[in-house]
């Protein structure tokens, strides 16, 4: 603290210095001085290491209806002011607008510093998006409510995370608690001779039995106060699915997750209760858990460094799997270890992401997924795959059928749509109206909210352009199932995608009902159909199906359309991709961990790890302790 204030000079009005979580917030009764010379914030970190944010303090803040009308009178008018949403806990207002490039920060017409100085809040600008997120909104109303309750705890978890050093040697090890030799109930502890760190905390959807489902948190003599932190890669029920439950036997620490993961995973977990409830189980948490995480959680960006502990930094680095999925690099102690878990991985572009990220300055030991990892998981190009997807389309649309596409709401629907709107508005597919139903439009909603955790071009065409696929003229989203005629009419050819995305429930069933039987009509499954499943028995040939119809009588299906699957549109690396991954990381790697992917597949990485690149190479089984360092 005593450097912080030497750093300083007085002109920058410090009023206090506090914790906020793994952040030093310093408050400023003059935030232009800080705003305007950032050179000085910036040298500071570098001595202090430890990050820095400047916040207004309280006392020169405009009344929030005050604010509100100040900022709509600076905002020029081309700039389509949208909302303002305030943050008391950090004293920011997030301003939505149509064309946020005409809001950067030295914008002639619209300069922050001289914003703050006049309203007292930092400026936040977002992109305004077409589709309004519910999710969204409750966030936000969530974290304003509890405001005060969340500053305090922040305070208390800067104390914990900047406590001293206790041990003098380093330590580190990790015990296998779900996930390994599976996919599904992702979960790990790291553990170093001062911390605990909890990553993912998923469940096994596919489970049969409670022994199964849920990660062996039970075989490790762990109280819930005992944990520092809690990192998630990623929002998928199998990384997130237990989390809820956590805070329901107590946990209060930090939950660390990139802004998107928190309302995806909100989104997630409240559709699991719903699900459970459909199918008459129990589900294992309430609404009002799924809440206390969000008040838990603390978002950080992609490539900030971030202490979590009094020995472990933290970097979330891009995936490429989903939206806002993250590689956690963890570097402990004095740099004396850095462990890299992958989380599940896309080593590959698409049109939604970039690559996942690999550029990690050190990593001796790598977990890595491995869900593709026999030899012969290998999948088409993404240029195979589009132009295969092009044809298929083209040809039902051309012989005047529609086509329906089973697709789960989150992530595989948006990049669908996105290859769509691009080869519709290039004239290489047949345009026609695109109907979407289920929580689609939701997930769409908050990818739109994130540009900056997109793919290059399609950031800059959201946040710099008019042309926003997401706001494309082509796609019609159907909000109650009596708005479906449109889809339905005869002789109207058109695409339809709508969840979920194995035929197992959902909207799409009534669509499919009504496509199956035409032959003219075509089914196409972009994702992968488990065993099991009616998406599966259909794929495999089944000419007729019997379900039961909305007044629960059982209704026959003759299935008369053609039925096709593509790959290649997954969000996981296949085999090639995955090794390609490891070797990029090669140089530097003292051992590999393989997990998420059935125990056939985990075990053949490994081998292929071991002969290809001689490194050491283990597939751990579930509650297993393994020394890192
Ligand atoms: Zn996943």
């Amino acid at each position: 603290m005593a450097a912080i204030l030497q750093g300083i000079p007085t002109d920058a009005q410090i009023t206090k210095i506090e914790y906020e979580g793994p952040r030093i917030a310093l408050y400023t009764s003059k935030p232009r001085f800080l705003m305007e010379n950032s050179e000085r914030i910036s040298k500071l970190v570098g001595i202090i290491k430890k990050r820095i944010v400047v916040r207004t303090a309280e006392s020169i803040r405009k009344p929030e209806a005050e604010a509100r009308k100040m900022i709509a009178e600076y905002v020029p008018e081309e700039a389509g002011l949208q909302g303002t949403i305030f943050d008391t806990a950090t004293g920011e207002v997030s301003i939505e607008a149509k064309r946020p490039w005409l809001l950067q920060r030295n914008s002639k017409e619209f300069r922050h510093a001289d914003v703050t100085e006049k309203i007292g809040w930092r400026l936040r600008i977002r992109k305004a998006t077409t589709i309004q997120s519910r999710t969204m909104q409750v966030i936000n109303a969530t974290l304003k409510q509890s405001a005060t309750e969340r500053s305090r705890q922040l305070k208390q978890v800067g104390d914990e995370i900047f406590r001293p050093r206790l041990a003098q040697r380093t330590e580190v090890s990790l015990y296998t608690l779900g996930g390994f030799g599976q996919v599904g109930r992702s979960c790990m502890l790291l553990s170093t001779s001062e911390s605990k760190i909890l990553i993912d905390c998923g469940i096994n959807p596919g489970a049969r039995s409670a022994a199964d489902a849920y990660p062996r948190l039970d075989s490790l003599n762990l109280t819930m106060d005992n944990l520092d932190a809690v990192v998630i890669g990623h929002a998928h029920l199998d990384h997130t699915g237990f989390l809820p439950v956590l805070c329901k036997y107590g946990y209060r620490g930090p939950i660390y997750c990139t802004e998107p993961t928190l309302p995806m995973m909100n989104l997630i977990q409240l559709d699991a209760i719903k699900v459970a409830a459909a199918q008459g189980r129990v589900p294992i948490y309430a609404e009002r858990d799924v809440k206390q995480v969000m008040r838990q959680a603390i978002t950080l960006p992609y490539d900030t460094v971030t202490d979590i502990s009094p020995d472990i930094k933290l970097v979330l680095a891009n995936a490429g799997h989903i939206l806002g999925s993250a590689l956690c690099h963890f570097h402990i102690g004095n740099g004396e270890h850095n462990f890299v878990y992958s989380g599940d991985i896309k080593f590959g572009k698409s049109i939604l992401f970039e690559a996942a990220d690999y550029r990690f300055p050190r990593a001796e030991t790598l977990m890595i997924e491995s869900t593709y990892g026999l030899r012969e998981d290998i999948q088409p190009s993404r240029q195979e795959v589009e132009s295969a997807f092009i044809n298929s389309v083209n040809n039902a649309l051309a012989d005047g059928g529609k086509v329906l596409i089973p697709i789960p709401a989150v992530g595989r629907a948006q990049e669908i749509m996105m290859v769509i709107d691009h080869y519709m508005k290039s004239g290489e597919m047949i345009e026609a109206p695109v109907f979407t139903e289920g929580m689609i439009s939701e997930a769409s909603g908050i990818h739109e909210s994130y540009p900056e955790y997109l793919a290059r071009e399609l950031k800059q065409k959201i946040l710099e352009t008019d042309d926003n696929p997401f706001d494309s003229e082509y796609f019609t989203n159907i909000e109650h199932a009596d708005d479906r005629e449109e889809a339905l009419r005869d002789d109207s050819p058109c695409i339809i995608l709508a969840t979920s995305g194995m035929l197992e429930g959902g909207p799409v069933l009534e669509f499919f009902k009504n496509i199956a039987p035409h032959k003219q009509n075509k089914l196409l499954f972009v994702s992968y159909q488990v065993n099991g499943t009616m998406g599966r028995r259909v794929l495999d040939g089944a000419r007729q199906v019997s379900m039961s119809g909305r007044t629960g009588k059982v209704e026959v299906v003759n299935i008369n359309c053609s039925v096709e699957k593509l790959d290649g549109f997954s969000g996981h690396s296949d085999y090639n991709q995955l090794m390609a991954f490891v070797q990029r990381l090669r140089p530097k790697l003292r051992r590999v961990l393989v997990n998420h992917g059935e125990r056939k597949k985990s075990e053949s990485f490994v081998t292929s790890i071991r002969r290809a690149y001689r490194l050491p190479a283990h597939n751990p089984q579930i509650q297993e302790a393994i020394k890192l360092f």
